[in-house]
């Protein structure tokens, strides 16, 4: 993968930078140790690593500010930074960069139950925005996997998706309003705590923005009453094809599940020994989860799974308390975790129309076979947003080159079927290069023009999101 070339002259300017960040930050808000530095080295797309010139930390939308407005004076790039969870290689520094961590900026700044919004600084955790509601019978409904760690400034980045967005929608979906900080130092409230602005949609441009138009360091986000009950069922099937085909049926038929979630066989069996969720042995299952009242819950899972006999489960599973619904779960959300002690993996996130999935998966499966690498499949498969897992071993050479060429692959079928690159894990550099493939020239200028207005020296977040050989001009001026 292709990076820009470090700026010598930016490095030789270490020690000024260092020294007018330590003058609005306190001491221990500016790492500068090169082997301190090292923890930001890169995301969680551990195959590209490169240590930033300086990380700083720090605890305010001043502070950020002023952080802001030094590197924009000193012409040197800045890479925001929430947990370093991204899957894309979107917080990937530069050598010549300083990363803007938000870790340390987590505080609830307000609560409002009859306006059922909550705001936050943007380092807190996805799931910690949940924890400081529960209590009160609220919650935050997008839930990436990686909840526990990832920030909501990623969230609003790269708009992250999670099992139950197919009933809630994704972080746009969710997100109230921003305070957003301009790479020059400008302040700006984008939306606010209620229901839609005046004016352009600039909180729509915001979120999904992947860190290239400003730094979140505040959100307000809507928080929703907790649902009375939750149940899962699962479904074993002989193929992914039939597998497929029932969620397509299901969708059809009009019913919303709060999620589907589809896995493959060599995806159940890793998990099986991982997390012994006690799953069928099968090819395919699915996930359904419907929530409501026990009547609602009652009469639409009767209806799921009319739909499902049709297409000959060889197992249907209906949680029948907490303790089970919970063990249903269980296998799903340890599937990374799961296929990570096997091998290295890349994650893909290419989102295809729900009616291709049978052709979509038949051809990842030709694919594997053709490029000699095994892949496993989990994803959401309600709303199409698929994550194939391309396994491959770091340490022989060629490998990751061949796992790329196959994603690469993937997702142009997910594009050719009338789908998309990603579905919420972003495009970072790991689709940078493939974006033309889905933009046609003037759509991709149409895009640099809102990069050229809200940043114009081109110094916010480097060789993510466009083609290098496309910006390249730009980032010269
Ligand atoms: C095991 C695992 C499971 C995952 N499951 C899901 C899933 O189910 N759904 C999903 O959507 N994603 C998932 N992800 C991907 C990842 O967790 C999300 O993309 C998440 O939103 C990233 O959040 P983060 O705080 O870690 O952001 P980072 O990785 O730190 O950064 C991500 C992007 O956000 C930008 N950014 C960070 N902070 C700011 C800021 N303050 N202002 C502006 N831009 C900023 C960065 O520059 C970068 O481009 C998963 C990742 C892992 C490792």
């Amino acid at each position: 993968m292709e990076m820009p070339k470090i700026d010598a002259a930016i490095v030789a300017r270490k020690p000024a930078i260092i020294a007018a960040l330590q003058e609005v930050l306190p001491d221990d808000a500016v790492i500068f140790d090169e082997a301190e530095v090292r923890a930001y080295e890169c995301d969680a797309l551990t195959a590209y690593r490169c240590p930033p010139l300086v990380a700083v930390l720090p605890r305010t939308t001043a502070e950020v500010s002023d952080v802001l407005r030094i590197c924009h004076q000193m012409g040197v790039p800045v890479v925001p930074r929430g947990a370093g969870t991204s899957l894309a290689g979107g917080a990937l520094p530069t050598g010549d960069c300083v990363i803007l961590g938000v870790a340390r900026m987590h505080d609830v700044l307000e609560t409002d139950y009859p306006n059922r919004f909550i705001r936050v600084q943007s380092g807190r955790t996805n799931l910690s925005v949940t924890g400081a509601v529960e209590s009160d019978g609220f919650f935050y409904a997008p839930d990436p996997s990686s909840q526990l760690a990832c920030a909501i400034a990623g969230n609003i980045a790269m708009n992250s998706g999670g099992a139950h967005c197919l009933k809630y929608g994704v972080t746009t979906n969710n997100l109230l309003g921003v305070t957003l900080v301009q790479m020059d130092g400008t302040v700006l409230e984008i939306g606010g705590a209620h229901l839609d602005a005046a004016g352009l949609d600039l909180l729509g441009v915001i979120c999904g923005s992947e860190g290239q138009l400003g730094v979140v360091t505040e959100a307000v986000l809507r928080i929703l009453p907790k649902p009375e009950g939750a149940r899962p069922v699962l479904m074993g099937f002989d193929s992914n094809e039939v597998a497929g085909e029932c969620v397509s049926d299901i969708i059809k038929a009009g019913i919303l599940p709060v999620a589907i979630e589809f896995m493959d066989r060599p995806c159940i069996e890793a998990t099986e020994a991982f997390a012994k969720a006690g799953y069928p042995k099968c090819e395919a299952l699915l996930i359904v989860e419907v929530e409501g009242s026990k009547p609602e819950i009652d009469e639409q899972l009767a209806l799921i799974i009319e739909i499902a006999k049709r297409h000959n489960p060889i197992e249907l599973r209906e949680a029948a308390d907490e303790d089970q619904a919970k063990r249903i779960w269980l296998g799903r959300k340890s599937a990374f975790g799961a296929m990570g002690s096997i091998n290295d993996y890349m994650c893909l996130d290419g989102t295809i129309p729900v009616s291709s999935l049978p052709f979509v998966l038949r051809r990842i499966g030709e694919m594997s076979k053709e490029y000699g690498l095994d892949v496993a499949n989990v994803f959401h498969a309600g709303d199409g947003n698929m994550h194939p897992l391309i396994l491959f071993d770091a340490n022989k050479p060629g490998d990751l080159e061949l796992c790329e060429a196959f994603g690469a692959d993937v997702l142009k079928l997910c594009v050719e079927v009338g789908g998309c690159l990603t579905g919420e894990h972003g495009v970072g550099i790991e689709k940078r290069d493939l974006m033309k493939v889905q933009f046609a020239p003037a759509d991709m200028e149409a895009q640099l023009w809102v990069k050229d207005v809200f940043d114009p020296k081109w110094l916010l977040n480097p060789a993510k999101v466009f083609p290098l050989d496309i910006t390249a001009s730009r980032r010269a001026v």
